[in-house]
């Protein structure tokens, strides 16, 4: 049982935290944003749209929904399509009306998952309508477009949620020209080195190349190509860098082989293309132990993807926590904020976060995966590991308007732990705002060097 009036007080001083928010994808400069046919479907850009295709929508009935509302060029959406057999994107200009009758027998299915909880409590919150249905979907879309106007981002971020700064994943989804024109106050950015762990394929090498205005004929030529990647990382403030490979392979990075990783990359440039992705693997290790030791020489802390994977078809035994258990031992004085508590192997984190110093537990988009996962989570994690290694909160969404449900859920799970603890006599109250303040802001300030790291951001450096 939980005390209502403690519970209460602590979720006021919770709600205070001018929230440090460890993860957004929200890749697109206002201005562009602004430009976007708002409706309802925006909602189902991602997450909910998983859980419908999951209950039986079809994956081109989604998508076409998906597409005519300026869907990003997401690598993972794509590679989803191609597990399902599919081929592009089919385009289509529904109506509202036709939109809202693809959608509703599947959201009515679907509706009790906590992800369509999240976007309930932003609908609410933000439109003042109480549900999604036939009677609404029309009346949140005419809301939707009457708050599309300049100040958005800034009303829902700031006003709405309370946050501070968000660290935006962007690199992969926008182009570096749209990154550049994010709105420094609101946001920090984590970097993306894709490109150079997928570098055994031509056209990323390309890529490479197109970026960096580099030759890039040789393994030596792509390592100095990575150098100057990181050296822009630094001048211009990035606070992190983010390995999202768990969504196409086993996270178990093996120790560098330099010859092997050479052979696999000298052959991009014979037999049109190179090696298959499995044989990319020895390539792939080698890459992402230079990356690890430009992070060290760097200070940079680097964010992995751990756990569920976003959309539909993917192997969940790829991402566990375990997999990256060598490199945490090989690279101590590397930061590792291991995201989504790797649910669901939140037990086997909760053992690695309370062993190795250089390992933080980041809370990001866990809240509504399952608020009652989050909850017992936090209850354990409170007890095992030190309350300064853990984030308690990171978004996760493309569109800014869903931030809002998940942090208010956010909120809650935290209060009503701390509730909980001070209740069982295990937390004073003062101890319990202490953590809450730790797990909303304090934790993440440090992890990423905000306040050394946030004013380079700012001056628009690189
Ligand atoms: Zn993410």
């Amino acid at each position: 049982m939980i005390d209502t009036q403690l519970y209460a007080s602590l979720r006021e001083e919770v709600d205070a935290v001018r929230v440090v928010d460890s993860h957004e994808h929200i890749w697109m400069p206002e201005e562009e944003y602004l430009e976007l046919d708002a409706d309802f479907t925006r909602f189902f850009l991602h997450y909910t749209s998983a859980d419908l295709v999951s209950a039986g929508m079809d994956l081109d009935d989604m998508d076409r929904l998906r597409a005519v509302m300026g869907r990003p060029k997401s690598p993972s959406g794509d590679q989803q399509r191609a597990a399902l057999g599919r081929g592009p994107v089919p385009p289509c200009a529904l109506s509202l009306d036709e939109k809202w009758a693809a959608l509703k027998p599947f959201w009515e299915r679907a509706r009790n998952t906590a992800y369509a909880k999240a976007i309930l409590r932003s609908i609410r919150r933000l439109y003042d309508v109480e549900d999604l249905d036939d009677d609404t979907y029309a009346a949140i879309t005419e809301r939707m477009r009457a708050e599309q106007k300049a100040g958005v981002y800034g009303r829902i971020l700031r006003d709405e949620c309370n946050l501070g700064v968000s660290v935006n994943d962007a690199d992969d989804m926008g182009t570096p020209e749209q990154i550049r024109r994010m709105d420094r106050d609101l946001f920090v950015a984590a970097g993306r080195v894709s490109l150079f762990l997928d570098a055994w394929n031509r056209v990323n090498v390309t890529e490479i190349e197109r970026r960096t205005g580099r030759s890039v004929l040789s393994l030596n030529d792509l390592l100095d190509a990575l150098d100057a990647c990181f050296e822009g990382f630094a001048a211009e403030g990035r606070v992190a860098v983010k390995i999202g490979h768990a969504y196409s392979r086993i996270l178990r990075f093996d120790d560098a082989d330099a010859d092997a990783a050479k052979r696999i990359f000298d052959r991009a440039f014979v037999f049109n293309g190179g090696a298959a992705y499995l044989e990319a693997k020895p390539f792939q290790d080698f890459m992402l132990h230079e990356v690890l030791r430009r992070c060290q020489a760097f200070g940079l802390p680097v964010i992995f993807h751990t756990g569920l994977q976003e959309g539909n078809v993917n192997l969940i035994t790829n991402s566990n926590v375990t997999h990256l258990m060598n490199l945490f031992i090989k690279y101590p004085k590397v930061v590792f904020d291991i995201f989504h508590g790797s649910y669901p192997y939140t037990g086997e984190l909760s053992a690695i976060a309370k062993n190795f110093p250089n390992v933080r537990i980041d809370m990001a988009w866990l809240h509504i995966i399952s608020p009652a996962v989050a909850r017992r989570c936090l209850s354990e994690w409170l007890e095992t590991v030190p309350a300064s290694k853990i984030h308690g909160f990171g978004g996760d969404y493309i569109m800014p308007e869903a931030v809002y449900g998940h942090l208010d859920m956010a909120r809650e799970n935290i209060a009503w732990v701390l509730a909980q603890k001070v209740t069982e006599g295990y937390f004073t109250e003062t101890e319990a705002v202490e953590v809450a303040r730790r797990l909303l802001r304090d934790n993440p300030m440090e992890t990423f060097r905000i306040e050394e790291r946030r004013p380079v951001w700012r001056d628009g450096r690189g």
